[in-house]
C-alpha cells in the first residue's frame, strides 16, 4: 500500500445470509444478523466481520449509500491496513503505531465495560440478540 492516500469505491448488498463466496469490493450487510462482512479492500483476501451495535460499528444508510463509523483497522491481519467506509467510498488511513492500536483497544473496551456496567440496561446476548430485544421493545407498546 503506498502513503499516498487514496479512495476506492465500495458496493453494498443487504442480504439475509453472507454468501460463502465474498466478491471484493462488496460490502454485505445483514439486518437479521446486525453483521456486516467485506473482503479487506487491501486485496489480502481475509474476511473483515463488522458487528453493529452500540458498542461496536454503527451503519448509516442514507437510501443511496451506505457508511461504517468507526473506522476499521485491521491489526490482527499480515496487512495492518485501516480505513473508513463513507458512502461507499473506501478512504484509507495511515497505518497505526503500536501505540495507537492499543489506546485505541483501551478506549474500545472502556466504552464496553461503560455499556454493559449500566445495571438500567438490558443486555442483549448477543448482537442479534440485540435486534430481537428491540423488536420485542417495538412489541411491547
Ligand atoms: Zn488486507
Amino acid at each position: 500500500m503506498s502513503k499516498v492516500m487514496k479512495t476506492m469505491r465500495l458496493q453494498h448488498e443487504f442480504c439475509e445470509f453472507v454468501p460463502g463466496n465474498l466478491k471484493p469490493g462488496t460490502l454485505y450487510i445483514s439486518m437479521e444478523y446486525g453483521t456486516a462482512v467485506h473482503l479487506c479492500v487491501c486485496g489480502c483476501g481475509q474476511k473483515v466481520v463488522t458487528p453493529l451495535s452500540p458498542t461496536d460499528w454503527k451503519l448509516i444508510y442514507d437510501g443511496d449509500t451506505v457508511s461504517l463509523d468507526p473506522s476499521i483497522g485491521n491489526w490482527s491481519f499480515d496487512c495492518q491496513s485501516h480505513y473508513w467506509i463513507k458512502k461507499n467510498r473506501v478512504i484509507f488511513s495511515k497505518k497505526w503505531t503500536d501505540d495507537e492500536i492499543k489506546e485505541n483497544r483501551k478506549f474500545d473496551q472502556e466504552v464496553k465495560a461503560d455499556y454493559f456496567n449500566d445495571s438500567k440496561r438490558v443486555i442483549p446476548k448477543s448482537e442479534s440478540g440485540f435486534f430481537e430485544f428491540v423488536k420485542d421493545l417495538f412489541r411491547k407498546k
